[in-house]
């Protein structure tokens, strides 16, 4: 499939456009903008009232004025360097235009004394005498009609100015096409949206400040364009993922009910619920494609393992991909005793295994004598055949975007797909993100858990800490000490862990201490950690890499530094791993002072809950969505018009539309079907593209 030859025009470089040269089209990509297209969604983010004035004495100084008149003398500069005056006189009063630096013949040409023109600038108040300095613009009388009364501001970079910017966007707009409608007819018409290049010249031309706002007709029609193919997108991923079965997956249940009499507790409400769901999507012939989200400590291993029983039961296999080789191992750990119970064969499988120990165990995943299987990346290796796989649960800590979901989907397997993440996002986020997916949460956590207290502690009061460690150590106690990422080279925070190493190890002794960085090998990482879990170290000093997962319940003091370089959520997750015994836990935030205010407000939010949806909700209001989650990895497209944080009902809006779109016309044939082919183009889904012509 290619591009309709009537986008051809928007999707031109942008040097096409009249005005537009080699360097202001490179200075344009300094906001993503290379085609009219891109300026098109470049919306004025703001907007100067120029109306015009009979005289100044219409407004009240600071404030924007357009007024017509009479150029009277003009008082040149003192000194070098000092104000140029000319005097000029509107219908009821005169005032004066004050420039700086100006020459004085391009003075002299643009207010000849005696002529008349229209003058708009900011009117202020110096000494008691109004002036505006430097107007915005002075025209001849015949020209007016150059200003808009209502003048759009565009965002703006280094070398383009609102004039260029501005007539480079009324040049794109000009290659804007009138389109087929793709919004469901009956939804434009309940929200009064205009068409959408009428809505594109709208958004353009606005006519007074409430234009502006996003929920103006025209700007909610454009950023529900930008959901809508989005969700489209996801839409389209989800189907594609959901053909790929046809046979349902069925337990009698028997391994399950072993597994949890032999269990010391009962399922959370939270946990029997996502294990319900996750069954019963199982037994449909369609494919299950599902998210499970729940925080740290919400159990989620449990529901993994009964949703790999499903598929065993059934009398097929299972999967679960980690993200990293700890992790692996720790599931590895925690699904042991119970696959035991249940009298099913679990193996691992990364990258580390080679030679025949690997040819054994991919001889015995052919075979089916494996039945669950659990590793990192490498289960996914080409040569990895099972003989038949039911279930991949992929344990993301988003490491796993849109598109990677996408590639699983189009290797056609059967196997019914559960991703993990243990980072609650709100709800705007999850619809983006995850759109294409149906979804589970655990928001209850197992009973019989000590709150973790919070404190934040200036650095300055190291010496205190390392005491306070010490006394805890003395009763046994186990401690995390996380040294920040700050800095972009991996070579730097290593030598920052070292270094903290050497320090807490002379403090506290030579063999209480270990170390885990990114840098480490593999094996070295694994003996390091051995050593935390079976408490022969007694304080483990890490670099993130200890983020996700990892599970030592004796240990009940979480020290981070440089707590303020941190992602909220990050901090959340890091805490998370203390808290998971019966003791009392402590975490405690080191921040290299003094904090500013907002940095203190975020540090502020970890003190007051454990809830980590609001911890998301909270983080998103402070940094904005875009910046919460890494974009490119995300898999989000950038929006230029629609804002997530606050258009999540647009968003939920859309995603309803896309799907019945979708059950209604699956391959896009019909004319709505295929304006939304032409919007898929515009917003350049290329993927989704893609996924069309596979159906
Ligand atoms: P997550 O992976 O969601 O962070 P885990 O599955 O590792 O959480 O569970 C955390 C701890 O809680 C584990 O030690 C697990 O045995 C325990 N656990 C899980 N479910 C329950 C429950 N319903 N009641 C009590 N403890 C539970
Ligand atoms: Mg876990």
């Amino acid at each position: 499939m290619t591009r309709p030859s009537v986008l051809f025009p928007l999707f031109a470089e942008v040097e096409t456009l009249p005005g537009v040269g080699p360097k202001m089209a490179a200075n344009l990509t300094h906001m993503e903008i290379a085609r009219p297209r891109d300026l098109v969604f470049t919306l004025p983010h703001s907007g100067i009232d120029r109306r015009r004035r009979g005289s100044i004495r219409e407004v009240t100084p600071p404030d924007m004025v357009t007024v017509e008149v009479e150029v009277g003398l003009h008082i040149p500069a003192r000194r070098k360097g000092g104000p140029y005056r000319v005097n000029v006189q509107d219908a009821e009063e005169t005032f004066q235009l004050v420039f700086f630096h100006a020459r004085e013949d391009w003075l002299k040409k643009q207010l000849p004394t005696g002529q008349r023109r229209l003058i708009s600038g900011k009117l202020e108040l110096f000494d008691g005498i109004a002036q505006i300095v430097h107007p915005d613009h002075i025209l001849l009388v015949s020209e007016a009609e150059d200003i808009p009364e209502f003048e759009p501001v565009y965002p703006l970079t280094q070398g383009v100015t609102q004039k260029v910017m501005a007539k480079a966007s009324s040049a794109a707009l000009e290659r804007v096409p009138n389109l087929p409608e793709w919004i469901d007819p009956a939804l434009v018409v309940r929200e009064g949206w205009p068409k959408w290049s009428e809505a594109l010249l709208a958004a353009h031309g606005p006519k007074s400040a409430a234009d502006l706002a996003p929920s103006a007709p025209a700007r909610a029609r454009l950023a529900y364009d930008e959901l809508m193919a989005h969700q489209l997108t996801l839409a389209l991923a989800r189907a594609s993922i959901r053909r790929g079965k046809g046979r349902p997956t069925q337990g009698d249940g028997a391994l399950r009910k072993k597994v949890l009499a032999a269990l010391p507790y009962k399922p959370t409400g939270a946990q029997d619920r996502a294990i319900g769901e996750i069954a019963e999507d199982m037994a449909k012939p369609l494919r299950m494609s599902r998210l499970l989200q729940g925080d740290v400590g919400s159990g989620k291993t449990l529901v993994a393992f009964m949703a790999l029983l499903v598929a065993v039961e059934a009398g097929g296999q299972g999967v679960m991909m980690a993200p990293t080789e700890i992790l692996a191992r720790q599931h590895l750990d925690g699904l042991k005793p119970l696959a035991a119970e249940a009298g099913v064969r679990l193996e691992i499988l990364t990258g580390r295994d080679k030679g025949k120990d690997r040819a054994e165990k991919l001889a015995a995943l052919k075979t089916g004598d494996i039945q669950i299987l659990v590793g990192t990346h490498a289960v996914f290796q080409k040569d990895v055949e099972f003989q038949d796989l039911r279930l991949a649960i992929i344990d993301e800590q988003h490491r796993f975007g849109v598109a990677q979901r996408m590639e699983l989907g189009a290797k056609g397997q059967a196997a019914d797909v559960l991703v993990m993440t243990a980072t609650p996002i709100p709800r705007s986020l999850a619809l983006a993100q995850y759109g294409d997916m149906d979804l589970s949460i655990l928001d209850e956590k197992p009973p019989g858990r000590t709150p973790v207290k919070t404190a934040l502690v200036s650095a300055s009061r190291m010496e205190e800490v390392v005491a306070h460690l010490r006394e805890a150590i003395a009763e046994g106690r186990q401690a995390y000490w996380v040294c920040p990422l700050v800095e972009e080279s991996e070579t730097v925070d290593m030598t920052a862990a070292e270094e903290r190493f050497r320090h807490l190890r002379a403090a506290l002794g030579e063999g209480l201490v270990g170390l885990v960085h990114g840098q480490l090998p593999v094996g070295q990482k694994d003996a390091a950690m051995a050593r935390f879990v079976a408490g022969d170290t007694k304080v483990l000093v890490a670099t993130t890499v200890i983020e996700v997962g990892v599970n030592v319940p004796n240990a009940s003091i979480m020290v981070i530094e440089q707590a303020e370089s941190f992602g909220l959520a990050q901090l959340h997750q890091l805490r998370g791993r203390v808290g998971r015994g019966a003791e009392a836990s402590t975490c405690l935030l080191m921040y290299r002072g003094p904090l500013g205010e907002t940095a203190r407000r975020r540090l502020e939010i970890l003190r007051e809950t454990e809830d980590g949806f609001r911890i998301a909700e909270e983080d998103m209001a402070i940094r904005g969505a875009g910046d919460m989650i890494g974009t490119a990895q995300s898999g989000l497209p950038r929006f230029r018009i629609a804002d997530l944080e606050r258009q999540t009902a647009l968003m939920a809006l859309a995603q309803s539309d896309a799907r019945k779109l979708l059950a209604d016309d699956p391959t896009l044939e019909t004319e709505r079907g295929r304006a939304a082919r032409t919007l898929l183009w515009l917003m350049e889904q290329d993927k989704a593209i893609r996924l069309i012509s596979i159906g």
